[in-house]
Parts: structure tokens; sequence; C-alpha cells
């Protein structure tokens, strides 16, 4: 039986982006707010984001923006009219935390430090008047007739305690990462609540290949290729950019956007393929004059010389064991079958994919709250009165590119602005 507690007039669930920028933003409003963290710490996941270096947001023009969370992009229209992505950079200016524009208009701090917005963030929700209190997991949303009556949370080294209020903001994350705090419990606490959670995966996750051609390569990363997803041999999906090698397979940019259309096929346990072409630029027939000009040119020197102008020197013995070309084998006395491998190999390297990393190593949830179940306009359960959902919790994602962490900040103002707003 948990023990009754204290009343308050907002609580936040969760100390993630979403939940510290609606906790701060209602606390801003006159509200009485306490934001429940279940961590010792709020904001652990946000302060590995960007590898260390966070990725706060996108320059990327509205409607480009939206395009990046596919059939939440009707929903996210609302959120991010109302705080878009300069809204989020003169936030963080106006408390002291400048911001850089980087390559495909990412934003990152200038001081290149996620812990920076970390600090930040928290140190703004704190002087706005939120009590956070960490180490306190929320195992209960308690609702009756429609409204919600208050939470049962963990209390260290004591009972579970009750403690009521009229306006309960669930921003408990994804489950991906679950180290960091985020392991799903929002899910449940909705569905208990009469919600429906579109089911949950990996999302912006590496994608497991056949064989041992990507092992191979291990540590081996791409810039500047094409990549596509062949879905029953139909292409699905095609990004450019960065990619790397890895012990189980595939990762880097490219491949966790793409992993999107991949872990969805493979769900439905259709075939899957990754297919690389690492000369986008050129031309199959000019690749294919390329390579006679060059093995004639330098007939005498052995092929495995002549790869390196074409192929990274890490991929050449994997090519020539895969093709198998004798690596000594002088460049003139290729075959046209072994000039054809080769061209293949540059423009369409395939690789099966046979599956996708668990949720400890995806960087978003797929999936969680159902969008037609919450008003957009205000994060407003349509189901519960007084109950507000904000961040990855409800089905949204996006691709990679600093768009999730706006998703969450977007719809965590939008909750801390609606929030007990007949009282305000
Ligand atoms: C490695 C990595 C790198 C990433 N890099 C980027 C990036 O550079 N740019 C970008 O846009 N996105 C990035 N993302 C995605 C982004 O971090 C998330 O989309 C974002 O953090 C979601 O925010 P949130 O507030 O909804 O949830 P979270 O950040 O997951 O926070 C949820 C919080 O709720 C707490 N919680 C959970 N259950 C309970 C409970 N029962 N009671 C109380 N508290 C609870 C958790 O401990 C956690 O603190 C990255 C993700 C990962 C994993």
């Amino acid at each position: 039986m948990a023990e009754t507690g204290s009343y308050q007039e907002v609580i936040v669930v969760g100390g993630g982006p979403a939940g510290l920028m609606a906790a701060g933003q209602a606390a801003s409003r006159g509200l009485r707010v306490v934001l429940l963290e279940k961590k010792h710490l709020p904001a652990r996941k946000l302060g590995i984001t960007g590898q260390g270096r966070c990725n706060l947001t996108n320059t990327a023009a509205m409607n480009d923006f939206l395009r990046s969370f596919g059939h939440g992009a009707k929903f996210m229209r609302f959120a991010l009219g109302r705080f878009f992505n300069q809204d989020l950079v003169s936030f963080f200016d106006a408390l002291g935390l400048e911001t850089v524009e980087e390559r495909g208009g990412r934003i990152f701090p200038r001081t290149q430090q996620a812990s920076d917005v970390v600090r930040t963030l928290v140190g703004w929700v704190k002087e706005s008047g939120v009590k956070i209190q960490s180490g306190r997991a929320v195992r209960q949303v308690v609702a009756e007739q429609g409204r919600v009556q208050g939470v049962v949370a963990d209390r260290q080294g004591a009972k579970e305690e009750f403690v009521g209020t009229d306006n309960i903001i669930i921003a408990t994350g994804g489950a991906s990462f679950p180290a960091t705090g985020s392991t799903g419990d929002g899910y449940a606490l909705a569905r208990a609540l009469g919600h429906e959670i579109v089911p949950v995966y990996p999302g912006l996750v590496p994608l497991e290949t056949a064989g041992d051609t990507a092992p191979m390569m291990q540590g081996l990363s791409l810039r500047n290729v094409q990549a596509g997803i062949y879905v029953q041999g139909k292409k699905q999906a095609q990004d450019f950019g960065e990619m790397l090698f890895t012990h189980f397979g595939v990762s880097g940019p490219i491949v966790l956007t793409l992993s999107r259309e991949a872990v969805q096929a493979l769900n439905r346990n259709q075939e899957v393929k990754l297919v690389i072409d690492l000369k986008p630029a050129v031309s199959h027939t000019a690749l294919k004059s390329r390579i006679s000009s060059r093995m004639h040119a330098r007939g005498k020197r052995k092929i495995s010389n002549i790869l390196k102008e074409f192929l990274p020197i890490k991929m050449i013995p994997v090519f020539l064991e895969k093709s198998g070309i004798d690596p000594d084998k002088p460049g003139s006395e290729l075959t046209s079958p072994e000039h054809k491998a080769l061209r293949m190999w540059c423009k369409e390297l395939c690789l099966d994919i046979t599956g996708h990393r668990s949720f400890n190593e995806a960087i978003i949830t797929s999936g969680g709250v159902k969008l037609s179940e919450v008003d957009p306009r205000t994060m407003q359960s349509r189901k519960v009165s007084g109950l507000y959902f904000a961040g990855e919790v409800l089905d949204i994602d996006a691709d990679t590119g600093g768009y999730n962490l706006q998703a969450a900040f977007s719809t965590g103002w939008v909750a801390g602005n609606s929030v007990g707003a007949k009282k305000a």
C-alpha cells in the first residue's frame, strides 16, 4: 500500500529534454511543478547525444524538417509551428549557451560538449522553480472517471508514495539505450490508462549482415558513398554520406537512416539487401573505361597495387578474396569477368541484411503512444483529462540530424505551456 504524500499542481514524469523543457515552461507560468526522475541525475541520455557533442537541432526549413518524421509529420507540425529550430537556438542563447551550425544544417553547442547543454537546461529548470526529485521512479499513474488523480512513485529507502495532482506530463522517453533510464516505462503507464501503444522496435539502429564480408572490413569507414535498401528486390530508400563496417555488419549515419525501412521489412520477414555505390559520381560506363585504361597503363604492376586507385586499402584483400583474383596477377592479365567484378564491387557492393541490433544500440524507439489519441495542439490525452505526453514516448521518430531532440523540446514546450491551462 502506497503512503499518501503531498499534492502538486503539476507532476512531470521523466527528466530528459522533453520533461525538463515541459517542467521549466510550466513553472515559468507560475505553476508549482515537481519533476520525478528515475535515475540519480536527470538527462543522462542528453549527455551522450551526438557522440558527446549534442546535435541539438537542424536549420532545415519547416517542410524539409517535417519530412524527416515520416508518418509523424502531420502531428509534429503543430508543436514545431509553436517552438521551432530558431526558437530553440534563441532559448539556449538567452541562457548563455551559444551554438554553431555544421554540415547538413546540424546545430551543436559552440563548446562541442553535450554536458554543457545538460548543465544549462537543468540550471534553467531549477531557477524556474521546478523541484527535481531524482532517484524516483513512477510506478503508476492513478486516474478516476477519466481524470488524473496522482502518481505512485518510489521513494528512496521508504515505501512507495502516492502524490496527488490534477496534471501529469509523461515524458519517460523510449526504450533505447536503457542504461540511461529510458526503459519504456511510459508505454506501460499509458497502456494502463487505456492508451493504445503502437508496437515499439529499435529505430536508427545498426544492421547485421550475412557472411564475413562486412566483418572482414571491420573499422573501415566510407565517406561520400550512396547506399540503397532493397526489399524483395525493390529499392525502398537510399541515402548519401558516411557509413562504417563493424564486426557484425554495418553502421554509421546513412545506415542508421536506412534502418527504418530495413527493420520494418525484417519484421515482416522480407528479404532485405543493402547495396553500396562507392563511386556515385561515376557512371558504370565511365568506370568500365577507367578500369580498362588503368589496367592497360599499369599493366605490368600487380593487381593488388593498381587497386589502390579504386578501393580503400582495407577493402583490397577482401575484394581479392571474394572475387578469387590472384593478388600477384599483373593488371594487363585481368580477364573481362574480373574487370566486371571490380566494377560491380565499386558500384553495387551487395550485402544481405539478416537482422538489426537491439534497443541497447538503437538511437531511438519507433512506435509508442498512438498519435491520434493525443491532441497535437496541447499534447493532452484525448482519453484522460489532465494527462499529457511529451517526447519519444509518443509514436514519433525522425532521421538523424538533430530532429529527434527538437521533437522532444518542441513537444515538451507545448505540454508545459498547455498543462493546467484553466488555472493559469
Ligand atoms: C547515443 C544516442 C545519441 C543521440 N544523439 C542525438 C543527437 O545528437 N541529436 C538528436 O536529435 N537526437 C539524438 N538522440 C535521440 C535523443 O537523445 C532522444 O530522442 C531524446 O533524448 C528523447 O528525449 P525524451 O525527453 O523524450 O526522453 P529521454 O531523453 O529518454 O528521457 C527520459 C527520461 O525519463 C526517465 N524515466 C523513464 N522512466 C521513468 C519513470 N518510470 N519514472 C521517472 N522517470 C523515468 C529516464 O530516466 C530519462 O531520464 C540520441 C540518442 C542516443 C541513444
